[in-house]
């Protein structure tokens, strides 16, 4: 399985899940960007180059990550992709207190991921 790859990224993992439940589910393309439009995405790291781009194009609603990634980073550090999406909604928004709920809730994530 794919993710099992330690060496994919965590957004790529995050959104080939959630391709993979909702194409099981029979969505449509239109609901399927319909559920993209709702998710908010949790990283520890800003997103690097490829995965804002992968991220933005999906119309990806909000990603909030806890540091910057200042050799790829895709969100402000490198590159603003996100600036320059045609998605007025999608936001990338560094914040800690967002990293400690992540890590805190992580175990809780993972079991439902795993279920
Ligand atoms: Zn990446």
């Amino acid at each position: 399985m794919s993710w099992l790859q330690a060496s994919r990224h965590a957004e790529m993992e995050a959104i080939d899940i959630l391709l993979d439940q909702w194409q099981k589910q029979g969505l449509s393309q239109l609901e399927v960007a319909e559920k993209f439009s709702k998710c908010c995405l949790y990283v520890t790291c800003e997103p690097c180059i490829m995965c804002a781009s992968a991220l933005s194009i999906l119309g990806i609603k909000e990603v909030y990550y806890g540091c910057a990634n200042e050799k790829f980073g895709g969100c402000g550090s490198i590159l603003s992709l996100h600036l320059s999406s045609s998605q007025p909604n999608i936001r990338f928004i560094s914040q800690p207190k967002t990293l400690k709920i992540f890590l805190t809730n992580f175990v809780s994530f993972k079991h439902l991921l795993m279920t």
